[in-house]
């Protein structure tokens, strides 16, 4: 059976919706409710790797299990400088199947998904849909990927508009929103069980992944040991530098800038703000591995305390 017409297109629409567009990680089991003409269809290989089921000439799906920080994350230094993902060729043969399949996928310019673990238990996935393979470099053994809305997708300029200042700048920019702000976002808010840092709040749709160091600084990494779980009050509160988290060996103590602590207002300055002033986190991943950075606590946390002298100054 040849890879039935539409299939694809359905998944990836099914995946988005399952998803509520990407905002959600999802686990195999709720993935593996995807129904083909009223029948479970696969859509994640049983492991790492990549998915080419019975008959289908092109990829289906790729998935890259989840490592925790200190172990590499294939995705993270993989973006070339025309920020385009890299992703290698299974072994060093060319024609070995897997990579066969995902010539074709090239070739045929058809929609692959990508499920990145996320960690959990059991596992949970970031399904970044569609991309595309948009060029091999054979001589490093990979293939350029691009995470691109279909109707974006135009090979042509691919072949020859690398140089291309405007397009280089729009691929980076979708690789950032598509790939690595989804990806940072569930794989902080998994670690953190869902919690706000500051105050326990726990409704995701009430949570952020915040960057402890912003990301327009070098050291604001994408990456778990610059993010925690905070909701959008504290979050904003963190950004705007009127909380401020006092690195400590065991759990960071938050620290209410002093113009807040004397003002008098309602329940949220008291209760949301005020009240948690000298308190330690409440909330922290159970992996250490996975807790903030301390070099980036101590960044932000003199950033803090710079905003503090200004004001009272
Ligand atoms: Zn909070």
């Amino acid at each position: 059976m040849a890879e039935p017409e539409g299939l694809r297109h359905a998944a990836i629409a099914w995946l988005e919706q399952r998803t509520f567009d990407r905002q959600i990680p999802l686990s195999r089991d709720e993935i593996a409710d995807f129904e083909w003409n009223g029948q479970p269809f696969r859509l994640i290989p049983s492991q790492q790797g990549i998915w080419k089921p019975r008959g289908f000439e092109a990829t289906l799906s790729i998935v890259t299990t989840y490592r925790s920080p200190g172990q590499k994350r294939p995705y993270e230094d993989e973006v070339g400088t025309d920020g385009l993902i890299r992703y290698k060729w299974r072994g060093d043969d060319p024609h070995h199947p897997e990579n066969v399949g995902l010539r074709r996928a090239m070739q045929l310019r058809k929609p692959i998904i990508w499920f990145i673990g996320i960690g959990g238990k059991p596992p949970e996935y970031q399904v970044v849909a569609p991309v595309y393979l948009v060029r091999e470099e054979p001589e490093q053994q990979q293939f350029v990927m691009a995470p691109l809305a279909e109707e974006d997708f135009a090979v042509e300029e691919f072949d020859e508009g690398f140089a291309v200042p405007a397009l280089k700048r729009y691929l980076m920019r979708e690789t950032k929103v598509r790939l690595h702000q989804p990806v940072f976002r569930s794989t902080v808010l998994m670690a953190y069980e869902n919690h706000c840092a500051v105050c326990n709040l726990a409704h995701p749709e009430l949570l952020d992944a915040a960057h402890i160091v912003d990301d327009s600084h070098e050291m604001g990494t994408p990456t778990i040991g610059n993010g925690m779980a905070l909701c959008k009050i504290h979050h904003a509160a963190f950004d705007r530098r009127f909380l401020g988290l006092r690195p400590t060996l065991e759990r960071p103590i938050v620290e209410i800038r002093q113009d807040l602590l004397d003002e008098v207002d309602g329940p949220m300055l008291r209760h949301g703000l005020q009240d948690l002033h000298g308190k330690p986190l409440m909330m922290l991943p159970k992996a250490r591995a996975n807790r903030p950075d301390h070099d980036k606590l101590v960044w932000a946390y003199d950033r803090f305390r710079t905003a503090t002298a200004a004001d009272v100054a």
